[in-house]
């Protein structure tokens, strides 16, 4: 059974009429599935870039050492694929993107020049430098671009208002004057609401799209975790409970088992009691982390915790440490700084029921390099499951890296905070602008 269906996708003021002739097995899924099947996100490839002077939010915030060295241009690379179809379509790439946290103030330590000069060396073409992303100056050199350059715009966050676009909402129309059309390439920052990701693409209707690397990111997100293999594994370590409670809450529905690592461990272990030391943990959320562990046993899904710690009394590479269980309880005057070898073996036996495994934030105090050993070895334990598996988020694809385990795992996603948005939200706000850009009407 055949059935059709008309949509008007709407470009610039001009109207095109679509007929589409659907099976009814695709209607039925379009229907079940939500809404965002008939938003119209364009692609990259479906604007004309010939001669156009092409607007592209990149990732490019990059490490750097105190000589201004970039330690790891994975950020780049990964932007390649875009920068490379603009030029090889006649476009005229101006590049943009924050770097650190400036916080509106210019500051030379924040400067992108090491990212043009790298670029310019991984694109063999020439990259130009402009001294700030707005101005007549700015200006001037995107009017005098040719064809087969490329420009990278100074540190948007050199501005105040590219992190707090009410500061200054011209801040988002003068950015976007200096293109024709506009790519969103950075799914690192598609979870903010920034000018540069957000507000900017309000000024390009019909002509705002995903560059590859945000389709990429989108089509694996989408397609391995919205809908994941069972059993669905997840492991969230990091810092604070705070900052991935919304995450968390939200897989309780969609997942079969939760391990928890890192420092937000502590916060959920003095719930239940066991005794923290000084460990890092946020008193506030004792009690929300008490309701989120009933909430996870209600739905008869499972949260496993840290049965052991690497404990020190000084967070220095070269204090001596300590294995302690629950039951011995961590001392005053000590923290707990990465996961012990039972929680090791725990997690890894764990992980080898999973098909699919999602992984985001590192297990221990990751950059002393002897309290990496637990993330590392989770890492290495991920390795070998036989399963899909995505992680997001810079110190637990940094392990993977480290041990050479790229080809093992089915996707690193280059947003640690944005991967664990989309999870929750099932979008972002980079991606609902240019839904909104592209919109399509069903009649
Ligand atoms: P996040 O950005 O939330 O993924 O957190 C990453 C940070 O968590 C890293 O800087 C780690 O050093 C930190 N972290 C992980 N485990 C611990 C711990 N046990 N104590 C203190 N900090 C930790």
């Amino acid at each position: 059974m055949r059935a059709s269906c008309i949509l008007t996708i709407q470009h610039g003021v001009g109207y095109t009429l679509v007929k589409i002739i659907l099976t009814s097995s695709v209607v039925t899924k379009l229907l079940t599935y939500d809404t965002r099947y008939f938003m119209t996100r364009l692609s990259i490839s479906d604007l004309s870039l010939k001669g156009k002077k092409v607007l592209i939010r990149v990732d490019f915030n990059v490490p750097l050492d105190e000589t201004g060295t970039i330690t790891d241009d994975s950020r780049l690379e990964a932007s390649l694929p875009t920068i490379k179809y603009v030029l090889d379509q006649g476009g005229i790439p101006i590049l943009m993107s924050h770097l650190g946290r400036p916080k509106g103030v210019a500051k030379e330590e924040f400067s992108l020049n090491p990212c043009a000069k790298r670029l310019a060396v991984m694109l063999s073409a020439p990259v130009k430098m402009a001294k700030d992303c707005i101005g007549p100056k700015v200006e001037s050199l995107v009017k005098n671009l040719k064809q087969g350059e490329c420009l990278l715009l100074e540190n948007l966050r050199f501005h105040i208002a590219e992190e707090k676009p009410q500061e200054d909402p011209s801040f988002a129309k003068q950015l976007a004057e200096l293109g024709d059309c506009y790519i969103n390439d950075a799914f690192g920052t598609a979870h903010r609401k920034h000018s540069s990701t957000y507000y900017i693409v309000e000024h390009f209707p019909g002509k705002a799209a995903a560059g590859f690397l945000l389709e990429k990111e989108i089509n694996f997100l989408g397609e391995y975790l919205l809908k994941p293999r069972r059993p669905f594994y997840a492991i969230i370590g990091g810092a604070k409970v705070s900052t991935k409670i919304g995450v968390i809450k939200s897989l309780i529905g969609k997942i079969d088992s939760l391990l928890v690592g890192g420092a937000m461990a502590y916060t959920f272990l003095k719930a239940k009691g066991v005794s923290i030391g000084d460990s890092l943990h946020e008193p506030e959320l004792v009690d929300k982390a008490k309701g989120i562990m009933d909430s996870f046993e209600k739905a008869g899904v499972q949260l496993k915790l840290p049965k052991d710690h690497v404990i020190v009394n000084d967070i220095h590479e070269y204090s001596s440490v300590q294995v302690v269980d629950n039951d011995q309880g961590i001392p005053k005057g000590c923290f707990g700084v990465d996961i012990g070898p039972k929680t090791i073996e725990d997690y890894s036996q764990e992980l080898k029921n999973a098909s699919t495994v999602l992984w985001n934030g590192p297990l221990g105090v990751f950059e002393i390099q002897r309290f990496a050993r637990g993330t590392r070895a989770i890492a290495e334990a991920l390795a070998d499951v036989n399963a899909t598996k995505i992680v997001g988020g810079g110190d637990s694809v940094a392990a993977i890296r480290q041990g050479n385990l790229v080809h093992q795992f089915t996707h690193l996603s280059t947003g640690g905070g944005a991967s664990l948005e989309y999870i929750e939200f099932g979008t972002l706000p980079g991606i609902e602008a240019l839904e909104t850009a592209g919109k399509a009407e069903i009649i």
